[in-house]
């Protein structure tokens, strides 16, 4: 049964790139009929966002400020041998906000409960049999797998804490690397919600994406009984097995898609290759949809390819970088890269995270005596012969 009208434009999921994309066609493209579905009972499921300041122009954080629930103007990393504070803001959104600014303004264009079952370039087909129309489709359904990707893992779960008494921070700890190493290289990430309440995350750059939950929730009560923090109540547990880019060949996993339905999101692998997030890319693509000229299924879809193409060709570094970390380094040893890394200057580490490192900062990156035996990590400089090889040993 085919329903409602014709949309100008259907996404298929709604979460933070399918929802921010919907929000800013609302915006700046009123004369677009948007049609968002998502197979939640809400937009954007169960998730902390968080971006660095510096990830985002001025411009675009005025409209993104809408989803924003904190903000700080500092934070800190600790590692073994080094700590720093760094002056560059940190933000967080959070599901619950980014459902109740993009719902409203959807109106009868948000389909929620609804299970997806085919995604073509003129519809969307759904698992009760309904099909909704459009103009054009774009596919925001979050990470998929594929034989054309060799990755890494970033695994986590973090827990929004209540304490018995005031925790003593006023900025996030973006790693805390004092902890001991498992699984890879580990960390505890923590977010101050509040002066008693607090997100805190056992992560693992891990070669496996196996969760281990039971292991990562005692990371976090352990890491809070370490500090002198006493956990009154558990607010939510939020998880995540983010992929880390080690190589792949773009082409051939943009192929694997339709070609006349737009994909958007980790679906167009918008990610950053050596952290996962991909919030600064749901941003700027969101921004780049509402501001195309040609609102057409074919356009779309040609102008998303092009733009992921481009944009993972332009990441090799962050690739190399990854292959680096995972395979010079024995897991154990990992966070000595890291560790390393954040002794650089704070404006190259605010380009690292924004993705906009340049040559000069790869040099700088690169230079001096490396933290780990880089003699393993020489056969995988390749970025070819690296996929090759993974393709090999997946089979
Ligand atoms: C817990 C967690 C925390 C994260 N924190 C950060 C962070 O702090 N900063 C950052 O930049 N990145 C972060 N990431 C990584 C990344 O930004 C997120 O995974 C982000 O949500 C990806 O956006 P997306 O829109 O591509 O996919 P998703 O947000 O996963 O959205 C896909 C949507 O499609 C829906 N969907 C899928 N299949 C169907 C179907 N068949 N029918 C109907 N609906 C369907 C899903 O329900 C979902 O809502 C985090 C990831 C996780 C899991």
């Amino acid at each position: 049964m085919s329903i409602s009208g014709k949309a100008d434009i259907a996404i298929a999921g709604g979460g933070l790139s399918g929802a921010l994309i919907a929000y800013r066609l609302r915006l700046e493209r009123p004369d677009v009929s948007v049609t968002l579905i998502e197979q939640g009972a809400s937009l954007g499921g169960n998730h902390t966002w968080s971006f660095h300041g510096a990830d985002v122009s001025a411009e675009t954080y005025s409209w993104l400020s809408a989803f924003v629930v904190h903000r700080w103007t500092r934070q800190s990393v600790r590692f073994p041998d080094y700590a720093r504070d760094l002056q560059t803001s940190y933000c967080s959104i959070s599901s619950s906000r980014l459902h109740h600014v993009v719902a409203p303004l959807l109106g009868d264009g948000l389909v929620l409960n609804a299970q997806i079952e085919s995604v073509e370039p003129d519809s969307v087909g759904l698992s009760n049999g309904d099909v909704i129309e459009a103009k054009a489709v774009i596919d925001a359904r979050g990470a998929k797998d594929s034989k054309h990707l060799a990755l890494g893992f970033q695994k986590f779960v973090g827990q929004e804490i209540e304490f018995d008494a005031p925790h003593g921070l006023d900025a996030p700890i973006i790693m805390d690397a004092t902890v001991p190493q498992e699984d890879g290289y580990r960390f505890i990430y923590v977010l101050p919600f509040s002066d008693r309440t607090a997100l805190v995350e056992d992560t693992r750059y891990a070669d496996g994406e196996a969760l281990d939950r039971d292991a990562l929730r005692r990371g976090v009560s352990d890491y809070c009984a370490a500090q002198g923090w006493a956990i009154s109540k558990i607010i939510r547990e939020e998880e995540g097995v983010l992929p880390i880019a080690l190589a792949g060949d773009i082409d051939g996993y943009l192929n694997e898609a339709d070609s006349g339905v737009a994909q958007a999101g980790m679906r167009a692998a918008l990610f950053h290759p050596l952290t996962g997030y991909s919030l600064p890319d749901a941003v700027a693509l969101a921004e780049l949809i509402a501001a195309q000229p040609d609102m057409s299924g074919p356009a779309l879809a040609r102008f998303s390819r092009d733009h992921a193409a481009s944009l993972w060709k332009r990441r090799g570094f962050y690739r190399l970088l990854s292959r680096m970390l995972f395979t010079a380094a024995a897991p154990e040893q990992r966070y000595k890269v890291l560790q390393r890394f954040y002794r650089l200057p704070q404006p190259l580490i605010e380009r690292f995270y924004a993705g906009a490192t340049h040559i000069g900062d790869q040099a700088r990156i690169l230079a001096g005596k490396p933290p780990v035996p880089v003699g393993r990590a020489l056969g995988c400089l390749s970025e070819d012969t690296y996929l090759k090889s993974a393709m090999t040993a997946q089979r």
